[in-house]
């Protein structure tokens, strides 16, 4: 192997792969789940969506069921009579970018102030609070944000994905992949919006359909729906307690 070719296989492993291993698999300097006993936290990414988020909205505000919204900056921009509704009705705002980008192909400072910071200002023009909570695209991080974002951020994943961004297989329905996910301090991510490169642009309606089944079951088991700052509010998030990187 040419010197070039192993100095491209040491930053590939050093920027994208080891911060893959610590925070998708060992959970560290990540929030991934609560420590609660009955609450779990429903958390929908890649919105507001003019279609679709006012659709969900209705359905969590029927139900009186608080969430997290991860928007994207440029449709916050794009749609802030959403934002704003999402806020007053009691949801948490949190940040998954300006543009739906990868972190692995971006400089860590980029992410910060182009992405980060900007949707963190675009989001408190609109409703006068400044979120905190941020998830990148995909759930992908490179080892340089851990250092630059976890100083004013809290990075939030998830315990249980929906996997609800494609076709309905017959085989499990939607509702009963996420049913069989349920459990305490579950933090689940779905999407609002369907028009993220691999996501089929009338999936959100289908989501949205079955989580009324969802959110009656999850009632039946005595789970209390929450928003995430709420749920790791508790007793700490799994992984951050055994948080070996200390920064900031
Ligand atoms: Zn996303």
């Amino acid at each position: 192997m040419s010197i070039l070719l192993k100095l491209i296989a040491m930053s590939v492993l050093i920027y994208m792969f080891i911060p893959f291993v610590i925070t998708r698999i060992w959970g560290v300097g990540v929030a991934v789940q609560g420590r609660t006993s009955r609450q779990i936290a429903l958390t929908f990414d890649d919105g507001p969506d003019p279609l679709y988020t006012p659709k969900l909205l209705d359905l969590l505000k029927q139900k009186g069921i608080k969430a997290t919204f991860f928007v994207l900056g440029s449709k916050a921009e794009r749609y802030p009579e959403l934002i704003k509704r999402m806020y007053l009705e009691g949801h948490q705002i949190g940040i998954h970018n300006h543009t739906h980008l990868p972190n692995w192909f971006m400089s860590p400072r980029h992410i910060r102030d182009r992405h980060v910071h900007r949707t963190a200002r675009i989001i408190e023009a609109i409703t006068g609070e400044r979120p905190t909570f941020y998830r990148p695209p995909w759930g992908i991080l490179n080892i340089g944000d851990l250092f630059t974002l976890r100083k004013t951020y809290r990075i939030v994943l998830w315990s249980a994905m929906g996997r609800d961004w494609g076709k309905e297989q017959k085989s499990k329905p939607l509702k009963e992949r996420i049913i069989n996910r349920l459990e305490p301090g579950a933090i689940i991510v779905l999407h609002d919006s369907g028009d993220t490169f691999g996501a089929m642009t009338d999936a959100p309606g289908r989501m949205i359909a079955s989580l009324e089944e969802v959110l009656e079951d999850a009632r039946i088991q005595g789970y209390a729906c929450v928003r995430t700052d709420e749920l790791l509010q508790q007793d700490g998030a799994r992984s951050e307690l055994s948080d070996g990187l200390k920064v900031g």
